[in-house]
């Protein structure tokens, strides 16, 4: 089975590491360079982006990161996790850093104080068995996606009419995946089964 790590740095570290080996992964947490080494694929949790900003930086994995994300290293970010994937963000601290690579503006809080946090099914493009249910906490929003990523779930899923409107929560780009919901705090396996695939193929 591929070893897939979690960046164990802040966030929901157990519950991530408990829904990848439910998926098959061998799952590790990450926090040194030579951990990264040793990974197939690595998942970036939520968490608070900032701080998982100047953590990178003092446990020195913002460059080894960056390197094994420009060779192909498959990822999946979760909230705070997408944030730190996004090449471009909006209302994000002018300090903080971006490991880029998926080609998406993202909305830090974007929902805003009334709804800072709420659960909602939605429905996920390729996943088999119905909605998932999501749950989103301060939770960012993508608000431009590049011509190469997949929109696989939005926020409301759909107008009066069934047309497919408002903001995209999960995309894809080639290996990379990301959330702005929560997927490891639910028992639904799915998008974490999603991910192993992915670095199952990569
Ligand atoms: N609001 C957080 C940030 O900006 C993300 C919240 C989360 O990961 N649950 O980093």
């Amino acid at each position: 089975s591929p070893t897939v790590g979690v960046l164990a740095l802040q966030g929901n570290v157990r519950e991530h590491l408990a829904a990848l080996a439910a998926a098959g992964a061998t799952a590790v947490p990450v926090r040194r360079a030579a951990e990264l080494d040793a990974v197939d694929g690595i998942v970036l949790p939520g968490g608070e982006s900032t701080t998982m900003s100047k953590l990178l930086d003092a446990f020195e994995l913002l460059d080894p990161l960056r390197a094994r994300l420009r060779g192909g290293l498959p990822a999946y970010g979760s909230c705070a996790g997408m944030i730190l994937l996004a090449d471009e963000i909006l209302d994000g601290r002018p300090d903080q850093h971006q490991l880029g690579g998926l080609d998406v503006v993202v909305r830090r809080n974007a929902f805003g104080r009334q709804v800072d946090s709420f659960e909602t099914d939605l429905e996920f493009g390729g996943l088999a068995g119905g909605p998932v249910h999501a749950v989103f906490i301060r939770a960012p929003w993508v608000e431009k996606t590049g011509g190469d990523v997949e929109v696989l779930a939005s926020v409301p899923p759909v107008d009066g009419a069934g047309e497919a409107v408002g903001r995209p929560v999960a995309v894809r780009q080639g290996p990379l995946l990301a959330t702005s919901f929560h997927p490891e705090l639910t028992g639904d396996r799915r998008v974490h089964e999603l991910f192993v695939g992915m670095v199952r193929a990569a």
